[in-house]
């Protein structure tokens, strides 16, 4: 028996290089969205393997956001085979929800249920697992992060809310485990006009930067409110796969660029 106040071991994944953690203050900043489109943008049309884990159990909107609600199969062996959409492998609570279900596990129980996800999902060889965490810092974020080997975390948020306190806690939160924060996507940042191409800052700016260089970390993103990704979330096909040349994806595939290129650095 592990004595009180030890972390948690560990979960091993041998056959996953590195596992990213999506994260965020507070929920309805566009961590799902941010994670979606990550995920596809690091794929990069099949140059790398890629699976997506809906850690969000709260509330899993990666079914919908990837446009399926098929249950993944179960093997002779139990092994869960998960989905696969747009060329990444998905696996989601959402999947095993019905929508009248009211959600209310605690840490423990979200922590056995991602466990399973990651143990028993046949998910193959693995370049990139990227995981959409539970927004906050509560119990079910923190287990998640500390038994599941993150090599890096990226934090979203709005220009509203890098200033309170949740985002600050977010960082606190990865360095308690640390866990290394490779830096911020400033989400919603401005409204990029779809008729003139124009960009307004209607939030104000600067507010990631005074963020990120608190914490020493890069600002890695800044993603426009565009309509194209709602609606693109909304129908089940997120922006990066069906529109790759859009602006907003071009913002995607830039990001993913500099995800990949922090996992590579040398710690
Ligand atoms: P979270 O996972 O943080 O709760 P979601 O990714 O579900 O947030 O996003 C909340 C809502 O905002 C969704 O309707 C999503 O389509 C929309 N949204 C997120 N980011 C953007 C953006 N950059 N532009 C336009 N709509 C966005």
């Amino acid at each position: 028996m592990r004595p009180p106040g030890t972390p948690p071991q560990k979960i091993a994944l041998p056959h996953i290089k590195y596992v990213v953690a999506v994260a965020s203050g507070k929920g309805g900043v566009g961590k799902s969205t941010v994670a979606v489109n990550l995920a596809l943008a690091l794929a990069g049309e099949g140059r790398r393997r890629v699976g997506l884990v809906d850690a969000d159990v709260y509330g899993p909107s990666l079914p919908i956001m990837l446009g399926t609600d098929a249950r993944p199969r179960v093997g002779p062996d139990k092994r869960i085979h998960p989905l696969e959409r747009y060329g990444i492998k998905l696996m989601s609570m959402g999947f095993f929800l019905d929508e009248q279900s009211p959600v209310i596990w605690r840490g423990p129980i979200v922590m056995g249920i991602v466990r399973q996800f990651l143990r028993d999902v046949e998910w193959g060889e693995l370049d990139l697992l990227v995981v959409d965490l539970p927004p906050g810092t509560g119990d079910a974020p923190l287990t998640l992060v500390q038994q599941v080997p993150v090599a890096g975390a990226v934090v979203v948020t709005t220009p509203q809310d890098v200033a309170l306190l949740d985002v600050g806690r977010g960082m606190a939160m990865f360095a308690q485990v640390s866990t290394p924060v490779l830096g911020v996507v400033e989400n919603m940042s401005g409204y990029l006009c779809p008729r003139c191409g124009t960009e307004d800052p209607i939030f104000g700016r600067g507010g990631a930067d005074a963020l990120a260089a608190r914490f020493g970390v890069p600002v890695l993103a800044r993603i426009p409110l565009v309509p194209a990704l709602r609606e693109g979330g909304d129908a089940g096909r997120p922006l990066v796969a069906a529109q790759p040349e859009h602006p907003a994806s071009r913002l995607f595939a830039a990001l993913a660029g500099r995800v990949a290129d922090a996992l590579a650095a040398p710690a």
